[in-house]
């Protein structure tokens, strides 16, 4: 296996630039082949046009990297990354897929047999932020809440293809949050007591990054570390082995009736939480 990549864009005088990073520095990708993203002002997203041929590219140029151009003079604060893809066609989230998660909440009975997932979406041009203080309080919200999922970014269009498939449709990971506004989402004014637009959709509801990470260097998706922390404590620590529906089974069922393109994002539902986010965020946001 090469040596490990990741892709991220950063924030560098004001402008988005896609940068590619190898064993801990980065590199512009303009400036390493201007051939890789042609001047196109989508940024990283553009790769996915044709995902399996930038990825080889990608890899043909990282061993001599350091002889194409110097690496970026930067210490990366996390407030340097933006959402590393801006413009993808869709943001589609799973809920509830954890079995710790569903367990914790006194559904020690959960089985998946007679369970069906349940999926939603965030506006991908609006939700989508980078790390940092990027994430808007939503406005007369009083239950603002917090959940890390991994984040499964495809590769190349794909409708109606099996789990043992869809894997081969996965182009890379990254780390994502989903974030909700508990009391829009079970507004009990609703008529149906349920609001996954109001209460998941809102401006900055989804931070993702900071790098996409290409499937080939994840070893395993469904073993890797998931863990959040809130002004220094620790409120999430699982593991994706956790997974109620595989990656695999999630893709093959939204792709049943909804076509996946290339660099959409899947959000593959959170772990248990140490404590809801809703009162705490309420009284410490600032
Ligand atoms: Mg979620």
């Amino acid at each position: 296996m090469n040596n490990p990549i990741a892709l991220a864009t950063m924030s560098i005088d004001g402008a988005a630039i896609p940068v590619i990073e190898i064993s801990g520095r980065f590199w512009s990708l303009d400036q390493i082949s201007p051939d890789l993203l042609k001047g196109d002002e989508r940024g990283l997203i553009a790769l996915f046009d044709d995902w399996s041929d930038s990825l080889n590219m990608l890899k043909e140029l990282a061993p001599q990297v350091s002889e194409l151009a110097p690496p970026l003079a930067i210490s990366p604060e996390s407030s340097d990354f933006l959402t590393p893809l801006r413009y993808p066609h869709k943001v589609l989230c799973t809920g509830t897929n954890y079995y710790d998660h569903v367990h914790s909440v006194g559904h020690l009975d959960f089985s998946k047999e007679s369970s069906f997932p349940a999926f939603f979406s965030k506006p991908p041009t609006t939700s989508l932020v980078g790390g940092g203080s990027t994430v808007q309080y939503p406005k007369d919200s009083k239950e603002f809440d917090w959940e890390i999922e991994l984040a499964v970014i495809i590769g190349k269009p794909v409708k109606r293809v099996s789990a043992e498939e869809a894997m081969g449709f996965v182009a890379g990971y990254a780390v994502a949050l989903d974030m909700s506004a508990r009391d829009f989402q079970r507004n009990q004014k609703h008529f149906v007591k349920m609001d996954l637009c109001l209460g998941k959709a809102f401006d900055s509801a989804c931070p993702l990054g900071p790098k996409i990470v290409p499937s080939e260097f994840v070893a395993d998706p469904h073993d890797l570390s998931l863990k959040l922390w809130v002004n220094g404590e620790i409120q999430q620590d699982s593991n994706t082995q956790h997974m109620i529906w595989s990656i695999g089974e999630q893709i093959e069922e939204i792709s049943k009736n909804i076509t996946l393109e290339a660099g959409d994002i899947l959000l593959t539902g959170t772990p248990r939480r140490n404590r809801t986010g809703a009162k705490y965020l309420s009284e410490n946001w600032r």
